[in-house]
């Protein structure tokens, strides 16, 4: 009986939940208003270097993402500001690690636990929750040499984005927050399974000649081609635009010349 019960409980969840999708995936379509994207900042390892260096986070940390996207959006013909981004502290709630190997059961029940929890987090909290919310978790560099993978939802419109707490990683931490942010907004990744950005899609400049190396990386694509067999890290995101794949799977209107 209570095993019926659960089950019944878990389908009026996973029902409100596509309900909810349904109504915020056609919010976020349009590009006619800006969406407003919230951050908040998680203590990931517990460590009081960690609490110090968020303790120091401030909105301006996190401009440069929206300067980005509303930059490289209007580039693509967007005519307002496509997004507004407001750091809004740290939470005290954990959101669930996602699992670390490639079990898509293990996934479909990581997400829908992330979903869930994000939104008893949003019911239980006196502020509006925003258009598209992004939980980074931060790791000390003295403890932490790998991050795990961060993971963008575009059901659900959340993030979950693992990040150094360290001041030289926060021009790749503002990469890795905006290509989780397009995640979240329907663009697919533009890289194989080496890691190394497909062509042409992931290239910022697909079709120049010589095509490599590459100054600057494409969102999706994830690192600059300097080779077939070789790319790096965008250092910040002054080395990375929006391609016009990714462009349309935003539903950016492209400006196909
Ligand atoms: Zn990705």
């Amino acid at each position: 009986m209570r095993r019926h019960l659960r089950y019944l409980i878990l389908l009026l969840i996973l029902l409100f939940v596509a309900v909810n999708e349904t109504v915020n995936e056609f919010r976020t379509t349009s590009w006619d208003r800006p969406l407003w994207v919230r951050v908040y900042a998680v203590n990931g390892d517990g460590r009081g270097t960690t609490d110090k260096y968020i303790d120091g986070l401030e909105s301006r940390d996190f401009k440069p993402i929206e300067e980005f996207i509303n930059r490289e959006a209007q580039r693509h013909g967007v005519s307002i500001d496509a997004i507004q981004i407001e750091y809004d502290g740290r939470l005290q709630s954990h959101p669930p690690q996602p699992p670390s190997g490639q079990n898509i059961a293990e996934n479909i029940w990581w997400s829908l636990k992330f979903r869930a929890w994000a939104m008893r987090r949003a019911w239980s909290s006196d502020n509006d929750v925003g258009d598209i919310e992004l939980f980074v978790s931060y790791y000390d560099t003295a403890t932490t040499q790998s991050l795990r993978h961060s993971i963008g939802l575009q059901r659900g419109l959340i993030a979950l984005i693992n990040a150094f707490a360290d001041p030289a990683y926060s021009g790749s931490n503002q990469v890795v927050i905006a290509h989780e942010l397009m995640h979240t907004l329907g663009a697919r990744d533009k890289y194989d399974a080496r890691s190394m950005p497909l062509h042409p899609q992931g290239f910022a400049e697909p079709f120049n000649r010589p095509r490599y190396p590459q100054a600057r990386a494409e969102i999706m694509g994830g690192r600059i081609p300097l080779s077939p067999g070789e790319a790096r890290m965008p250092e910040s995101l002054g080395e990375v635009v929006v391609g016009i794949y990714t462009a349309a799977e935003v539903n950016w209107p492209v400006d196909v010349q």
